[in-house]
């Protein structure tokens, strides 16, 4: 049986569908932006 971080490190990088940054956090409520894009103040 993997273990959680053998699975987490053969997930791809997800990537911000606006700036193509790669997201490192595991944020799904955010989309697919990244923290900058996502940022409301921009
Ligand atoms: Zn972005």
């Amino acid at each position: 049986m993997l273990n959680a971080l053998e699975f987490f490190k053969n997930l791809p990088d997800k990537k911000c569908s606006k700036c193509g940054n790669t997201i490192q956090e595991q944020a799904d409520c955010y989309g697919n932006l990244c923290e900058e894009c996502d940022d409301p103040a921009r």
